[in-house]
């Protein structure tokens, strides 16, 4: 008898932690940015699974067998949409499984660029944070709507969360708004900030297109290089999802000096742009100290 309850306490403490786990609602992201909202949203009531890492490029990305497993683990699956993600899409397709799929860039009104002749929306849309309040609204309807339990949770995170957006939405306005007008250039290692250079009046240009799945051949380097001597670019900036490489040429070779490093694609593993909210504060902070300066 002793026995038996010794081995029942050592095992109660499992089993309640394994029954924590199951009532979580299993969540998957595509990508860093996506899983903050998120958890932001979601709390302690999600169990948060990104395909696509800090750091790490979603343009380019290649499945793995796990992440076929976190979708047919998943009751919800939570991707940007825009053409982002066409891998996710596949995946989703070749497991079949039944969880709920969403669109968190759902009602934004997409840039598009014509590219080799097509025209493709930008999927970048969180640069925007009037985007980003679309997304906030459509994970946490999501979250509702898949476990509709804990709803007062969700749409209170939710509302604080948006709160924080509003309050970062002010300091957008008020810094890039105090820029000097003129010389609004810089360059970045592919177009990623085009939402943001479409609310704020700066210009991005950049080697690589809307995705980095294309090297830019020398032609584009070379022209991309006349482009910044003529038109007195700023800054030149490395991105965080991207091998600084070609950057530190391009720069070296037109002489714009290197403004830093601008979060795009992904949150960092660390530091201060480990959540959105910081990563976009942190991509404010640094354009605003390389345009601000006289
Ligand atoms: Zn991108």
């Amino acid at each position: 008898m002793r026995v038996l309850l010794v081995l029942f306490s050592l095992l109660l403490p499992l089993s309640l932690s394994t029954a924590q786990a199951a009532d979580k609602l299993a969540v998957v992201t595509s990508f860093s940015i996506l899983a903050d909202m998120t958890r932001q949203v979601g709390g302690d009531h999600v169990q948060i699974t990104s395909l696509v890492g800090a750091d790490e490029d979603a343009h380019t990305y290649e499945p793995t067998p796990d992440d076929a497993k976190a979708l047919l683990r998943a009751r919800l699956i939570i991707k940007n949409g825009l053409g982002f993600e066409p891998w996710l899409d596949r995946l989703v397709a070749s497991t079949a499984t039944p969880a709920v799929v969403i669109t968190a860039s759902r009602g934004v009104i997409p840039r598009t660029l014509e590219e080799d002749g097509e025209h493709i929306p930008d999927p970048h849309a969180w640069h925007n944070l009037a985007n980003s309040e679309l997304y906030v609204h459509n994970i946490t309807r999501a979250l509702v709507a898949a476990d509709p339990v804990h709803r007062d949770d969700y749409e209170r995170n939710g509302q604080a969360y948006l709160e924080r957006i509003y309050q970062l939405l002010a300091e957008a306005k008020a810094k890039f708004g105090a820029l000097p007008a003129g010389n609004r250039k810089i360059v970045t290692s592919h177009d990623a900030f085009g939402y943001l250079g479409q609310a704020y009046g700066i210009e991005f240009l950049a080697p690589q297109g809307l995705s980095t799945e294309r090297e830019p051949s020398a032609a584009e380097v070379a022209a991309l290089i006349t482009q910044i001597r003529n038109a007195g670019v700023k800054a030149v900036f490395m991105e965080n999802i991207k091998d600084a490489r070609l950057l530190k040429q391009i720069a070296d070779e037109s002489g714009a000096h290197i403004g830093g490093t601008l979060y795009s694609d992904a949150l960092s593993a660390s530091g201060p742009a480990s959540t959105f909210t910081g990563l976009f504060e942190y991509n404010l902070n640094t354009l605003y100290d390389a345009l601000g300066r006289p």
